[in-house]
């Protein structure tokens, strides 16, 4: 997969991206992430990348011509989407990352000031996408978010079976169970006993049960869609969930 990132601040972002699973993905060949800057592209000896808005108001608006050429100097694949990350866009979640990491590639346009001229968002990007309902002062942050989420979803990039991914929280559609490593004993606390019994089968029910019960505590709204088995019904039940919002 090709990822590229238009900003103002490639520096700000390539730090991030060469880090982690970024890193892992690039070197193992199944990403390349390339960064483009708007500012290269001005059309003004002052390399301006915005200015006022129009009908005033305080602050600049990024201006479209620079991104329209720095955008069209990308030798983009067919299979391609052009996201403009915005506080207005689509709410990023997990299924939006599984969607995106079928692309050959993505274009992230990253907005800074005010926001971004809209014409971007009517006549280059082909979505708008928001990390959360907050509003950033740029959108690299967000891209970076983006491109993390659906990177460690690309084939080989975490090195582990699909199955440790798919006990993932959202993946699994529920929040993923308690976790613990070496010491077995810090301060006092101890890590509970099931963990260090080497029996499999108790251990798988014990994690499906506090994944269960953490999802009810914490985010009683993803049990409306996950799937649930009639013994996760029944656990559920056990520990008090009514099952509202469920169809059962
Ligand atoms: N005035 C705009 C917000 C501009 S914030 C409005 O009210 O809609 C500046 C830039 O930060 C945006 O262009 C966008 O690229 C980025 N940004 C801010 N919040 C974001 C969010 N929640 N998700 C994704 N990008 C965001």
């Amino acid at each position: 997969m090709l990822i590229n990132i238009v900003t103002i601040f490639p520096d700000a972002v390539k730090s991030m991206l060469s880090i982690g699973v970024l890193a892992k993905a690039q070197n193992l060949g199944v990403l390349t992430l390339e960064t483009h800057n708007p500012r290269d592209f001005s059309l003004d000896t002052h390399n301006s990348v915005d200015d006022s808005p129009y009908g005033g108001e305080p602050g600049m608006v990024m201006m479209a011509p620079p991104i329209f050429e720095a955008v069209s100097r990308i030798n983009l694949p067919e299979s391609n989407s052009t996201v403009l990350l915005s506080p207005q866009g689509k709410k990023f979640t997990q299924i939006e990352a599984e969607r995106l990491s079928a692309f050959d590639s993505l274009t992230l346009i990253c907005g800074r000031y005010e926001g971004v001229d809209e014409r971007v968002a009517d006549y280059l990007a082909d979505e708008e996408i928001s990390i959360g309902d907050y509003v950033l002062s740029g959108g690299e942050s967000a891209a970076v978010v983006v491109a993390e989420a659906v990177a460690r979803l690309l084939p080989g990039t975490l090195g582990h079976g699909a199955q440790a991914i798919q006990d993932d929280s959202h993946t699994s559609g529920l929040l993923q169970h308690p976790q613990y490593t070496r010491p077995s004993e810090y301060n006092g606390w101890v890590v509970p006993e099931v963990l260090r019994s080497g029996n499999h089968e108790a251990i798988a029910k014990w994690r499906r049960a506090e994944s269960l019960k953490r999802t009810l505590k914490r985010r009683p709204d993803l049990l409306e869609e996950a799937e649930l088995s009639e013994a996760d019904i029944a656990e559920l039940f056990r520990n008090g969930w009514s099952g509202k919002g469920k169809k059962i």
